[in-house]
């Protein structure tokens, strides 16, 4: 057995006591580890500070007058791509996994950062430091839940590794580069997710319970390009679910306080990014924002079939429409979604500017989310390219 022991959840850290983001903790696992020192200038739901780190991280904050930074965050290189043989039982293409697999099969990292789930439950988060790629595909497939990965950085240090690639999302890897260079490693790849509307376990059962024909069945879920939920089943099949179907009203609370105040959709600081918002439908979209980005894209590029990202349509009027819509809790009748569903699918924004519709409807909800709950904090907490994305929109009080 190589990967490093399960994060254990101890019951004594409940959110409060030892998490001094208290409710808007995301349990990332940073608090779980002596590095909890820092936790008052790395937590990203208590020091808001994208903009020095991605200075330190990528030599440059992002340029606001550029629509794609301001978008995107800093970047070098943007493109769509699949695997030409995808990963059976990855959440896209697996992507991610091959990636982590060739970095440690090139020598490039001695371990990798990533999340497997326990024996018994396929969406409990178990994060490991996986030394195989073995130990690397054991941990494909998204576990939508909160993932206290970063609980495992102590073990990197007791083990001695000096080369490591950490995959995360996006408040994991705020409180990570903020303590990058207590860590003692030579040289620290990170490898990011976008990441929103993220649940504990429990909302996750609602959300299922909710949602799906048949919850138990689930082995992942996607909201999807085409502006429909797929829920993939252990028979294989697909469950599409229209996004205007979901019944807001039961689930509006399920979401962590911790992701509602999030604006790190995009996951600004790793090195490079793979989601799939950018892209068009079966595809996944690809951020390279530096040189080690770069570095981790050319080890797989031989196994990739990409295509240049492309843009259509205009968001806007959707995204002012649908501010109104979640706060009454609107949802239609299932046939009326449907519809809504295939009309929406053909004339709505596509590729880069439906990820623009993603981050615009999750900003201005978040925003709002914050100036009501936490209205003190509003102003250090918001970042500036999230307070421009917003400013475009008439938003109520
Ligand atoms: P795989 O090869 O299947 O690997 C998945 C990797 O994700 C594994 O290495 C695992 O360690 C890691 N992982 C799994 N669960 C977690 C977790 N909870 N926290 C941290 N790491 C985890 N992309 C978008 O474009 N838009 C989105 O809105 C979006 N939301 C996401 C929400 C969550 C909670 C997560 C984890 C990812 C999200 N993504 C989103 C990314 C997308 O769903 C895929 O994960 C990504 O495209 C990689 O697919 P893959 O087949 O290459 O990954
Ligand atoms: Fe600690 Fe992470 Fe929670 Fe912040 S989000 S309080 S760093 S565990």
């Amino acid at each position: 057995m190589t990967s490093a022991s399960p994060h254990k959840k101890s019951k004594a850290l409940k959110p409060g006591s030892r998490r001094p983001a208290k409710e808007l903790c995301s349990e990332c696992g940073f608090c779980d580890t002596h590095y909890i020192h820092y936790v008052k200038e790395a937590c990203a739901f208590l020091n808001q500070q994208v903009a020095e780190l991605e200075e330190e991280a990528h030599g440059r904050s992002r340029n606001l007058d550029n629509s794609d930074d301001w978008y995107f965050g800093v970047n070098q290189d943007m493109m769509a791509a699949r695997k030409k043989e995808p990963i059976e039982g990855a959440q896209w293409t697996g992507i991610v996994s091959t990636i982590a697999c060739e970095m440690l099969n090139s020598g490039k990292v001695e371990g990798v950062v990533c999340v497997q789930n326990s024996e018994e439950d396929r969406f409990q988060p178990m994060p490991v430091i996986a030394r195989t790629p073995e130990e690397v595909l054991a941990a494909r497939v998204n576990k939508p839940t909160l993932s206290p990965n970063l609980s495992v950085l102590e073990q990197v240090e007791q083990s001695g590794m000096k080369r490591l690639l950490v995959i995360g999302v996006g408040c994991q890897i705020q409180a990570l580069r903020a303590v990058e260079k207590k860590l003692g490693l030579e040289k620290l790849y990170v490898l990011g997710t976008p990441c929103v509307d993220n649940v504990t376990r429990e909302g996750l059962q609602k959300f299922l319970e909710t949602t799906s024909k048949s919850p138990e069945t689930v082995v992942h879920y996607e909201f999807m390009q085409d502006f429909r939920v797929h829920f993939k089943h252990e028979d294989g099949s697909i469950e599409k679910v229209p996004f205007f179907g979901l019944n807001t009203k039961e689930l509006k609370d399920i979401f962590a306080p911790s992701c509602m105040s999030c604006f790190d959709y995009v996951n600004s600081l790793a090195d490079l990014v793979v989601g799939y918002m950018g892209a068009p439908l079966s595809y996944q979209w690809m951020v390279v924002r530096n040189d080690t980005g770069q570095e981790m894209l050319e080890l797989v590029e031989d196994q990739l079939e990409t295509q240049p990202v492309t843009s259509q349509g205009d968001r806007h009027k959707a995204v002012q429409q649908s501010i109104p819509a979640y706060e009454k809790g609107v949802t239609l009748p299932m046939w009326a979604a449907r519809l809504m569903g295939v009309v929406i699918e053909r004339i709505g924004p596509k590729g880069l500017e439906y990820a623009r519709f993603s981050i615009d409807s999750h900003f201005t909800r978040n925003y709002l989310y914050v100036k009501r709950n936490y209205p003190e904090k509003l102003e250090a907490h918001v970042p500036e390219y999230a307070k421009q994305i917003v400013g475009q929109y008439e938003l109520p009080e």
